[in-house]
């Protein structure tokens, strides 16, 4: 499902990511923890294709089958849209949308049918218990509820892979765990993988896998 070796990532001189080597299996939910600096965001974003590594030595970056490390900016665009999910840990919903529309955009950006596209989202709302709120703002919705928004819109393409970065950082605890068990529950639904960077002891010890972060190498 994601095959990376050799992910070095340098930020001016300084090395970030020191030679990251990884797999991660089609349904497995893995989360990656380690101390604040250690390099965890920077490694997601290389894998959800938001980044790319530095070249030093060969590296390979597969997601999906497919290697993204002779692919342009516009195939790698393409395949994001199609294949990778994210959640960040603050909703990133646009404030002027509907719920409703805030989950179709990664449809539209990759041009799906609209009528489909609005069926699947309301079909998503409603697994997410949210069937009541599809014409709210962001605004009028609480933090568990923005972020069961943002976690639909993550779905709507039926990626391969969601990629969650401290999916729970900002919520209180009783939402936070009902992210978490709503994580287990698609990946049981939809085979749906899950990497999930976070400090949320609980979550991690969910996981099927943990892996530990520090200095820009997985321990
Ligand atoms: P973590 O997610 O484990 O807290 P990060 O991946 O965010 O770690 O950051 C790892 C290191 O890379 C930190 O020292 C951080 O300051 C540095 N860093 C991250 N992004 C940038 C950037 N865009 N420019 C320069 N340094 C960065």
């Amino acid at each position: 499902m994601v095959i990376a070796k050799n992910i070095h990532k340098y930020y001016g001189g300084t090395e970030v990511l020191k030679g990251v080597n990884l797999t991660i299996n089609k349904g497995e939910i893995v989360a990656i923890v380690g101390p604040s600096g250690a390099g965890k965001t920077t490694l997601l974003q290389i894998l959800g294709t938001l980044d790319k590594p530095s070249k030093k030595g060969d590296f390979i970056l597969e997601i999906n089958g497919i290697n993204l490390q002779n692919l342009n900016d516009k195939m790698i665009a393409a395949i994001r849209n199609e294949h990778i999910g994210y959640i960040f840990q603050f909703h990133q919903l646009l404030p002027e949308f509907s719920a409703l529309e805030n989950i179709c955009i990664p449809a539209f950006i990759g041009k799906k049918d609209r009528k489909e596209t609005e069926q699947k989202a309301k079909e998503l709302l409603k697994f997410l218990g949210l069937e009541g709120r599809m014409k709210h703002k962001p605004s009028e919705l609480s933090g568990g509820e923005q972020q069961r928004v943002a976690v639909a819109r993550a779905l709507i393409n039926n990626p391969s892979i969601i990629l969650a970065d401290e999916p729970s950082g900002n919520l209180d605890s009783s939402s936070a765990e009902s992210l978490h068990k709503l994580f287990f529950e698609l990946r049981k639904k939809f085979n749906q993988t899950f990497v999930i960077v976070t400090h949320n002891q609980e979550l991690a010890d969910m996981a099927d896998r943990k892996l530990t972060m520090r200095d820009g190498i997985v321990i």
